[in-house]
């Protein structure tokens, strides 16, 4: 099949890459050059089933542990089609809190051991020394809670190892088109419509006007610098007012993240979230006193209303779309219910799949405007 994608962010970019493995036509079109503007670049790519299935919903605690399964097979497939490998670890995540906020922590482990998956009993409280053990780094803590398997992969060069497989694979690259309409029948961008056999609109958070009970929840994360701490693993520092994760990647850097807020606002990361995020990880580790901060970038993450990812099918397009804050962990299942879709199959869990009649693609909502922060 000849198939145009519109966004060539995390969802657009493994898709492509699966369907030009699957032996169909591809066109990728992006509006920016590199997709360095998509949440898929600049997220933490953490792998996290037990941690987001305790904040958010149960739903996907099954999927997220089969996407710890998924990921390295695709990640040596990458290796294989583009000659790069993506940085990846999955050596468990722990989670910590302060002597005064351990009510917090004991309430993260009874929310875990109230799930129904058997790994969730495979989590256990660790008392210092066990913790000390496992993560040196840790030494300010008395307490922590591990959860085996939980992983990270470096999001960048996952992208970098992407683009070399999808042009590998005789991929079409549209760098720098916006795409201003999706229909059954094709794109438009720049003005002319372009037919496609297939349309998936991968375009997350740019496709907000062209979708119901959808919005963007601002996130903000740093990155920073320090050879001082060692840390192999995501630490979530749990707190009453807002969590900090800080997520290794190769050569001494770390993601900070993240804040979460009911804003649509795409602008720079504010003095407020930078000075909550940055006084949070000295805490885990005096050492990050003297870290450089390379980066700070905010960005909106795709929400439906259920914050699960829908397929909307209209006829030959698909919207895929409302990957939040899951978009790594729960990439397999996206990816896999397209690719079962296109062949006449059904969705996975927890992928929502909605059949829409007619080509109307505007919904009924004010256009997009800045909104202020709230706190
Ligand atoms: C701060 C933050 C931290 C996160 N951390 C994690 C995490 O640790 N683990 C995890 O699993 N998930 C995480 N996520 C979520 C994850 O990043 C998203 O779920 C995922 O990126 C959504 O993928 P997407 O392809 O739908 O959207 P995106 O990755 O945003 O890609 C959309 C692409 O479409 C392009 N586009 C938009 N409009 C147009 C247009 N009109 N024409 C052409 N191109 C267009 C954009 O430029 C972009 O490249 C995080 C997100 C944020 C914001």
């Amino acid at each position: 099949m000849n198939i145009g994608i519109a966004g060539a962010g995390l969802c657009g970019r493994l898709l492509a890459w699966q369907l030009l493995r699957a032996g169909h036509r591809v066109t990728l079109f992006e509006r920016d050059g590199s997709g360095a503007q998509s949440a898929g670049f600049i997220a933490a790519a953490m792998l996290a089933p037990f941690s987001e299935a305790v904040a958010g919903s149960a739903d996907i605690l099954t999927p997220g542990l089969q996407a710890l399964q998924d990921w390295p097979a695709w990640l040596a497939q990458l290796a294989r089609d583009s000659g790069c490998a993506v940085p990846f670890g999955c050596e468990g995540s722990v989670v910590v809190a302060h002597g005064s906020d351990r009510a917090e922590l004991h309430w993260f482990y009874r929310r875990l051991q109230g799930m129904a998956a058997p790994a969730a009993g495979d989590c256990r409280l660790l008392d210092g020394p066990a913790l000390r053990q496992l993560e040196p780094g840790l030494g300010a803590f008395t307490q922590g809670l591990w959860l085996p398997g939980e992983g990270w992969l470096d999001n960048r060069a996952l992208y970098q190892a992407l683009d070399g497989a999808i042009v590998a694979l005789g991929g079409q690259w549209r760098q720098g088109h916006t795409v201003s309409a999706v229909t059954p029948a094709g794109l438009v961008t720049d003005g002319a419509t372009l037919p496609f056999e297939r349309v998936l609109d991968c375009r997350g958070f740019g496709a907000r006007d062209q979708l119901a009970n959808f919005r963007g929840v601002r996130g903000e994360v740093l990155r920073v610098y320090t050879p001082e701490v060692q840390l192999r693993r995501p630490v979530r520092l749990m707190h009453p007012r807002y969590q900090l994760y800080v997520v290794p990647r190769p050569a001494g850097i770390y993601v900070i993240g993240a804040t979460e807020i009911e804003s649509e606002s795409l602008a720079p990361v504010t003095v407020r979230s930078c000075l909550e995020l940055l006084s949070a990880l000295y805490t885990v580790h005096p050492g990050f006193a003297e870290a450089q901060v390379l980066e700070a970038r905010a960005h909106c993450r795709p929400a439906f209303a259920d914050h699960l990812p829908h397929i909307i099918q209209r006829g030959a397009l698909l919207q895929v779309n409302g990957l939040y804050r899951h978009g790594y962990l729960l990439a397999p299942a996206v990816v896999n219910s397209v690719l079962s879709l296109l062949a006449g199959g059904e969705v996975l869990a927890p992928v929502q799949h909605e059949v829409a009649d007619g080509p109307n693609l505007t919904c009924q909502r004010p256009p997009a405007r800045p909104r202020g922060i709230k706190p």
